[in-house]
């Protein structure tokens, strides 16, 4: 899948954004495999208009297109490098057993994708992320997987990687066990991990 990536954008700001969003590609396609999740391939990368610009701010958005299985990047020239990961990791998230369409929280695809964004670029700390305790503030599911055997061992991404695969393996029995009971919705699992 080729992706068009800044088609408008100069061969300096080309060579700026394009190592980031193929490490990250790379890295969330391999997290989506593991947790047996259909990973939407990123089909444009491209920056805001003017108009979108002076509407979304110096933010980052990753839109999805669920019949086709793929999603567009729109971003800010002035957005952080790295919040280019931070999208690409919806494209695990949003597919996956523990989007909000299977009774989770809302605020879980944009932990993991934080928690994504500083598995991966960890020299820029974490100074940039919330710490209210609200959707964007992962602190918590940092420190959980930090706990983990491989969290243990400095890698950050593999306890990511195991944490996020083993999730999704326990939501699927209980939307499996939601079918059998004809249940309205599978039963939560996120909320009493405490991220
Ligand atoms: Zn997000």
């Amino acid at each position: 899948m080729t992706t068009q990536f800044l088609e408008c954008g100069s061969q300096e700001e080309i060579k700026k954004f394009k190592p980031i969003f193929d490490q990250a590609v790379e890295e969330a396609k391999k997290i989506a495999e593991k947790a047996g999740v259909t990973f939407f391939d990123i089909v444009e990368v491209r920056f805001y208009t003017s108009d979108e610009e002076s509407k979304e701010g110096n933010g980052c958005k990753w839109i999805p297109n669920d019949e086709a299985k793929t999603a567009v990047i729109k971003f800010s020239r002035n957005a952080d490098l790295e919040a280019l990961t931070h999208e690409v990791g919806h494209s695990f998230f949003h597919p996956s057993p523990l989007h909000e369409r299977y009774n989770e929280g809302a605020q879980y695809g944009e932990k993991f994708c934080n928690a994504f964004r500083y598995a991966l670029h960890p020299d820029k700390g974490k100074c940039w992320m919330a710490t209210d305790g609200g959707s964007y503030d992962a602190h918590r599911l940092i420190k959980k997987c930090e706990t983990l055997p491989e969290g243990k061992l400095g890698d950050l991404l593999a306890a990511l990687s195991k944490y996020f695969a083993d999730l999704c393996e326990k939501k699927r029995a209980k939307i499996c066990e939601q079918k059998k009971k004809g249940a309205k919705d599978p039963e939560r699992i996120l909320d009493s991990e405490d991220i």
